[in-house]
């Protein structure tokens, strides 16, 4: 299945080919900071299985130990996609971006010593610290 994922102004898409190799929300204050939400919904795909990219993207990196290089449209400023030096050979793709070709559920939930209180969570996704 092909899947497209777009910014907010929709100038700026990229399409994967096939199933994420992780699909998991994060809790940590890096993913809600990026998001401006509860927590940071991530597709990662190997980067074979990206087929197209278009449009004027600015980069944003980040140094250091979980340094990473991050996509962001130049015209809306949604961050789109990433590469992580710890998720080799994989990209990052905002999960809420697939909006027309939506995700399946994700299945893990990460960073959860950073979870908000308030927020509940389907039974049976892997969870780790
Ligand atoms: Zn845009
Ligand atoms: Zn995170």
């Amino acid at each position: 299945m092909t899947r497209k994922a777009h910014c907010c102004c929709g100038a700026c898409s990229i399409e994967v080919e096939g199933e994420p190799v992780l699909n998991a929300i994060c809790h940590c204050g890096n993913c809600k900071r990026r998001t401006g939400s509860a927590f940071g919904w991530s597709a990662y795909f190997a980067d074979e299985a990206v087929t197209a990219k278009a449009g004027d993207f600015g980069l944003y990196e980040i140094a250091g130990a979980k340094a990473q290089r991050r996509w962001f449209c130049a015209a809306c400023g949604t961050t789109l996609l990433w590469q992580a030096d710890g998720w080799p050979a994989q990209t990052g793709i905002a999960g809420g971006c697939f909006t027309e070709t939506p995700l399946p559920e994700p299945t893990a939930t990460v960073s959860n010593n950073g979870r908000c209180a308030w927020l509940g969570l389907p039974a049976g996704w892997r969870t780790t610290p």
